[in-house]
């Protein structure tokens, strides 16, 4: 089946103003702290850059991946964490830097994983939140924006590595 681009759910400005308002609230929770910020490759790559840039705190980046091997725009097949942190993180101030939570799976595994690593406190920051998917509860401390049940690209999300690029963010549909 072959895909197109749908409508802008979110556009480039909307993006840029929220995920400043994360960053200062973020800044001012953890403020007189220095945090780190885990990185879920590949789909948070491009929040990430952003975010960590209205952070106004000392930080420490790390970098993880999961992989999930779904079916096209479903992406709801089995779940590998395919490259774990490399830095310590006990002790330290963990905050997942995520793109979106869908059914929770994704991220109720990863933080299962974070948890035995033992970390002072452990809190997640998505971008995108499609509520009415979830299955799985987890807990999102920091959401950018809740977004309907639609598969949505850009901004650093991607269908079959293509849209990683597109400043905005839109659905993909079938044509
Ligand atoms: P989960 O269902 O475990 O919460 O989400 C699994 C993963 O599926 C997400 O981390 C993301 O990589 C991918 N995913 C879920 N919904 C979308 C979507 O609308 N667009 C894109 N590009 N990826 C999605």
């Amino acid at each position: 089946m072959r895909h197109e681009l749908g409508r802008t759910l979110l556009t480039a400005e909307q993006i840029a103003a929220r995920v400043a308002e994360l960053g200062a609230a973020i800044t001012a929770d953890y403020r007189g702290k220095t945090l780190f910020l885990a990185c879920v490759l590949r789909g948070s790559a491009v929040f990430w850059a952003d975010l960590c840039r209205h952070i106004a705190l000392p930080t420490v980046t790390d970098f993880c991946a999961v992989h999930s091997y779904g079916d096209g725009t479903d992406p709801s097949g089995v779940i590998l964490l395919s490259q774990d942190l490399t830095l310590p993180t006990t002790g330290r101030e963990v905050l997942v830097v995520e793109d979106i939570v869908d059914t929770g799976r994704t991220l109720s595994l990863l933080r299962a994983h974070l948890l035995t690593r033992q970390p002072a406190s452990l809190r997640i920051c998505a971008l995108l939140d499609k509520v009415e998917r979830r299955q799985v509860p987890v807990p999102l401390d920091y959401v950018g924006f809740t977004i309907p049940n639609e598969f949505v690209v850009g901004y650093g999300l991607d269908f079959a590595q293509e849209y990683r690029n597109l400043p905005y963010i839109a659905t993909l549909k079938a044509i």
